[in-house]
């Protein structure tokens, strides 16, 4: 499936988006001229945020890049990412790996995502030893707690604005 513009999805539940992300989409558009930024989500499984929100707060937060001129598609999809694929005429997925956990599971469904989908690449991002710590489940934490997540998360993003806790 060759096009001259290589685009890529990065999926992900992204419940909320973090600094941790926005390093992995950072680097990705070094790799690609096209980024789909993908929120999964399964009907069954309430998140934190409801998609329609982790959609925003991810325009959000990837305003200033694309007012910079890179090309980022916030979405929310169901379903295979392979599928999501197909739809976008990819063959790339990116995914970022913060430790050697993140890489056995994450090398799993690389090769049941080629299984299924032969053309699929997955693109592994090693975390930046900046963000590496940093996991939406702790950003969850923090926020239901009554701490203050700014920290993890990227500074145009405001979470409060969607939630009451
Ligand atoms: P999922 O539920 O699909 O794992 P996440 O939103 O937790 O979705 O993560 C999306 C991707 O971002 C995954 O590849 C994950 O390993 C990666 N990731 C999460 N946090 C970080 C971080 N701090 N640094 C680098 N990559 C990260």
């Amino acid at each position: 499936m060759a096009t001259d513009r290589r685009t890529a999805i990065f999926p992900g539940s992204f419940d909320p988006f973090t600094l941790g992300h926005m390093d992995v989409l950072q680097s990705a558009l070094k790799l690609f001229d096209k980024i789909y930024v993908a929120v999964g989500y399964n009907h069954l499984k309430q998140g934190f945020l409801s998609p329609q929100t982790r959609v925003r707060l991810i325009e959000d937060a990837v305003r200033p890049l694309v007012e910079a001129g890179s090309d980022i598609e916030v979405l929310s999809y169901t379903g295979l990412t392979v599928d999501l694929c197909r739809e976008k005429g990819t063959d790339f997925i990116v995914r970022g790996l913060r430790t050697t956990t993140d890489f056995e599971l994450e090398s799993v469904i690389a090769q049941a995502n080629r299984k299924m989908c032969p053309d699929t690449v997955t693109v592994f991002i090693p975390a930046s030893h900046v963000y590496s710590f940093i996991s939406s489940t702790v950003v969850r934490d923090v926020i239901v707690n009554g701490g203050d997540a700014a920290p993890f998360l990227p500074a145009n993003i405001s979470i409060s604005d969607y939630i009451k806790v």
